[in-house]
């Protein structure tokens, strides 16, 4: 993998076939297939100094690997995504475990049958009695359109405001009942006693970390690396067939019909003389007095010895790097609208989180890309039909 210098002149190079945007997992991914399944000539480049995108670790100054952008945690149920990643790893099994702080006790979210014997003194011994309590205490919502019926609807008000409306608030800067339903749904209400974050059917960490995944899946002779480095900078001095862009899409069209809303972080890294700082890799802390959202213990994730430990706090903030789409009808309409530029600009595919306005977990924008591959390589079979020039919806889905 050749790496380039942002003061390297590029304009002696020979062309590219493809310039690619965002060395995270979209347009690494998209890289690595093009480069290694189609021999073609890529110049991947982003502006921070780093690759991996969101989902960079590193160690910091006391030898703990730290993710810095927060806590990652892979989990797919696609056999697919785990087979090609696997390519460039070895895992790790760890099921992510999370503590609330509610009413001065750590309880598990998602909201589970100990949480509920231990927040109201119970003794809940069945799925069938848990799930009677839940319904004493739900509220039934004739149609479920925000963030808030959701929750109302599972467990009632009470239940709601304790661990979903201030953290919610926090998070995102609104309230509830202005996000769409697809936001509180990621966090399930159970009525047995599994206290894991996430069911998917597997749950597992690269071994020896993101970013040597990803180095591994950049190593290729036809990969050229550009870091520190903005598209603007380079997108009059590289000569290339094809642009796949995993930056903001209203970023690339220079904010032509406004801004697309995203919620950034600040993320706080402390490190600490001691073993163990918590219980378990997270705890959130869904009151609204409390400044930061959660803290998490990287060497839970990462399984690491170390006589230090590591966390980051986040506190979620207008200002700073897109972080997060925001998920609510006003903002997917303006979206659309930068979708339909984008079907109408030839030579460009938006990918990604950014590049799409997904609230994607990594899996499906490895997905996401994988499928965006497929459909480049069938069309290099058949010649007559161009390449896509930009992504439509059976792209999205396919990677679901
Ligand atoms: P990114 O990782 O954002 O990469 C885009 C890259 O493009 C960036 O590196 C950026 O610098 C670069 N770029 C943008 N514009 C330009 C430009 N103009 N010029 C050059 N470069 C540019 N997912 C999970 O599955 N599990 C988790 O536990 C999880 N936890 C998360 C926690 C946090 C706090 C956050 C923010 C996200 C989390 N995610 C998690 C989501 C995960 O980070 C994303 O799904 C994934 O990283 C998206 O990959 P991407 O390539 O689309 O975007
Ligand atoms: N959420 C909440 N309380 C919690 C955990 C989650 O209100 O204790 C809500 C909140 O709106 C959050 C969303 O559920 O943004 C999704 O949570 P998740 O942990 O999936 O968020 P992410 O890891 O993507 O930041």
């Amino acid at each position: 993998m050749p790496t380039l210098n942002a003061n390297d002149r590029l304009e002696g190079e020979r062309g590219f076939d493809y310039l690619i945007v965002g060395a995270g997992f979209a347009g690494s991914v998209l890289a690595e297939r093009l480069a290694a399944g189609l021999g073609k000539r890529v110049l991947l480049i982003d502006r921070r100094p780093h690759i991996g995108g969101n989902a960079y670790d590193h160690h910091d100054e006391a030898g703990v690997l730290i993710h810095r952008y927060g806590p990652h945690i892979f989990h797919t149920n696609a056999q697919r995504i785990v087979d090609y990643l696997s390519r460039f790893t070895e895992w790790r099994p760890y099921e992510h475990r999370v503590l609330a702080v509610v009413d001065g006790q750590q309880v598990p979210i998602p909201i589970n049958r100990t949480t509920l014997n231990a927040l109201y003194g119970l003794a809940l011994s069945s799925d069938e009695e848990a799930e009677q309590y839940l319904a004493s205490r739900a509220e039934r919502v004739e149609t479920i359109r925000t963030s808030e019926d959701v929750v109302i609807n599972q467990v009632g008000q009470e239940l709601y405001e304790k661990f979903f409306r201030g953290y919610t608030r926090k998070q995102w800067g609104l309230d509830p009942s202005q996000l769409d339903k697809s936001v509180t749904s990621r966090i399930p209400t159970r009525t047995n006693t599994d206290d894991r974050y996430f069911t998917d059917s597997f749950q597992q960490i690269p071994l020896h970390g993101y970013t040597r995944m990803f180095e591994r899946m950049l190593d290729h002779p036809n990969i050229t690396l550009l870091l520190d480095t903005d598209y603007r900078e380079v997108r009059h001095r590289v000569e290339h067939e094809h642009l796949i862009y995993c930056g903001p899409i209203d970023e690339y069209f220079d904010f032509r019909f406004g801004k697309l809303p995203y919620r950034s972080l600040r993320f706080e890294h402390k490190s600490l003389d001691q073993e163990r700082f918590q219980a378990v890799g997270t705890v959130n802390y869904p009151d609204e007095a409390v400044p930061y959202t959660r803290i998490s213990e990287y060497k839970h994730i990462t399984g690491q010895q170390h006589p230090t430990t590591s966390v980051t706090y986040e506190y979620p903030s207008a200002e700073g790097d897109p972080y997060y789409p925001i998920p609510r009808p006003e903002n997917a309409a303006l979206y659309k609208r930068y979708q339909q530029l984008a079907d109408a600009t030839p030579g460009v595919t938006f990918l990604g989180r950014l590049g799409t306005y997904k609230y994607y977990n990594m899996d499906q924008v490895v997905g996401q890309a994988l499928a965006l591959y497929q459909r480049i390589e069938e069309a290099q079979r058949q010649p007559v039909v161009p390449p896509p020039t930009a992504p439509d919806d059976s792209l999205v889905s396919q990677a679901r």
